[in-house]
């Protein structure tokens, strides 16, 4: 079997979720956290997503990264590269999407890249070649404020042609809505006339189906999580069932490090259902007991409801915590703890981990030494069970603002005897 997707995704969370999307339509996805030193069983993969720390890095770095991860998934014997980024199109004011794009261009000699961040399901929509958040331009959604990669133009080939050596064309909605052969015949006219980069509108899910139809085979891809499960929903496959579910037997530990609103809400809902301890953020600074006394707390707990740790608070409490300790010691104190704490538990009969917040979530999968995880059943849009490439380990991991209000306990409802 060949694999029919190698995806270089630029954060970890970005990577989850593109590979949930695929997983959605019965692929069966391998997901590398970084590349590999050692050899992974691929034998039965559809898609292989790595996943990269290199949206915020200098250009350089980000595309020394990604060649190091193109070569990789090549030699594996990916069919086509798909370079994920956010349906934010988030990039730093040097830009990383322009010169990873480059430098995949050149090294597959694809004539043109698609550039397709739209994923309609989660409100993310391009129209003219300007992105919308909700319906609301992205330079006015609240990504102009972003501490890291704000934007502050909604005109991707505007954003495009200032990071990156070639010139953008695009392919409008007008075109989406004629059919595929309208678009084969757009992409090739953009192709003559030079153009390295087509912006690719899409309203709706449709148009991502369209596009799916329409893609020459000699294209790069790149875009968000939208474009890759309207391809894998184009050649879909049995369904997994449940292979990859999280067994019944052994304990759970709920870990919300995340303060997004939709985490709070999560918070307050659960509390109310479950054992749930409010972690004292100060001993997490300077209490070395802390740890051994929050283990011992979740081990007595009855394994039937999974007990909760949160450092979860709303923005004016994080605030005054952040201004009495620091926005980074305080945030990398809570993050070490939890990660810390996940590595003795599951040491102790701890098997499945529910994780809010997308650098907690990274750092406690870099501290259990999870090199990659096959993706299982979806549990919201973007988060899916996923389960250790080599022993009996479950995750799910979630990025700040996704799910509803019952999502931990939702997760709880996907075990198997
Ligand atoms: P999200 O996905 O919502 O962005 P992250 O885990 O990526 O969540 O980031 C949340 C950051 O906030 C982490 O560094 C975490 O340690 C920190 N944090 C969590 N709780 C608190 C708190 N009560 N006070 C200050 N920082 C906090």
């Amino acid at each position: 079997m060949t694999i029919k997707l190698g995806i270089i995704a630029d954060d970890f969370t970005g990577a989850t979720d593109i590979a949930s999307f695929m997983a959605t339509s019965g692929w069966r996805v391998v997901q590398l956290n970084g590349i590999p030193t050692g050899t992974v069983d691929l034998a039965n993969a559809d898609a292989v997503v790595i996943s990269l720390k290199s949206r915020s890095c200098a250009a350089e770095q980000a595309v020394a990264l990604s060649a190091h991860a193109s070569r990789w998934l090549t030699t594996q014997g990916c069919e086509r590269l798909y370079f994920k980024y956010c349906s934010t199109f988030d990039s730093t004011s040097a830009g990383n999407i322009g010169p990873v794009t480059d430098f995949l261009l050149a090294e597959t000699r694809a004539p043109m890249a698609i550039l397709c961040p739209a994923l309609p399901i989660n409100g993310r929509t391009v129209v003219h070649g300007h992105l919308f958040v909700n319906g609301r331009l992205l330079n006015e959604s609240g990504m102009e404020n972003h501490p890291l990669t704000p934007m502050k133009d909604a005109n991707l080939l505007r954003v495009m042609e200032q990071q990156a050596q070639g010139t953008c064309g695009l392919v409008s909605l007008a075109t989406l809505g004629e059919g595929k052969a309208a678009v084969v015949r757009r992409l090739a006219q953009l192709e003559n006339e030079g153009k390295r980069y087509a912006v690719v509108d899409a309203l709706t899910q449709d148009d991502l189906l369209t596009l799916a139809d329409a893609l020459p085979h000699n294209v790069l891809l790149t875009g968000g999580s939208g474009l890759a499960g309207a391809l894998a929903a184009r050649h879909p496959q049995p369904p997994q069932a449940e292979e990859f579910a999280p067994l019944s037997t052994g304990r759970t530990l709920i870990l919300a490090g995340s303060c997004s609103l939709m985490t709070n809400q999560q918070v307050a809902h659960y509390r109310e259902r479950a054992p749930s301890l409010a972690l004292d953020v100060e001993r997490c600074l300077n209490d070395a007991d802390y740890q051994a006394e929050l283990a011992a707390w979740v081990l007595t707990q009855s394994a039937e409801k999974a007990p909760m740790i949160y450092a979860t608070r709303p923005a004016e409490e994080v605030k005054a915590l952040q201004e009495r300790f620091g926005v980074e010691a305080v945030g990398s104190a809570i993050e070490h703890l939890f990660a810390a704490l996940a590595v003795e538990l599951n040491g102790q009969g701890v098997n499945k981990f529910i994780v809010a917040g997308g650098e907690t979530s990274s750092l406690i999968v870099q501290k259990l030494s999870v090199e990659g995880f096959a993706i299982g059943e979806t549990i919201t849009p973007g988060v899916p069970w996923v389960k250790d490439l080599h022993r009996p380990l479950w995750l799910a991991l979630k990025s700040g603002n996704f799910g509803d209000e019952h999502f931990f306990t939702k997760a709880q409802e996907f075990y198997h005897a």
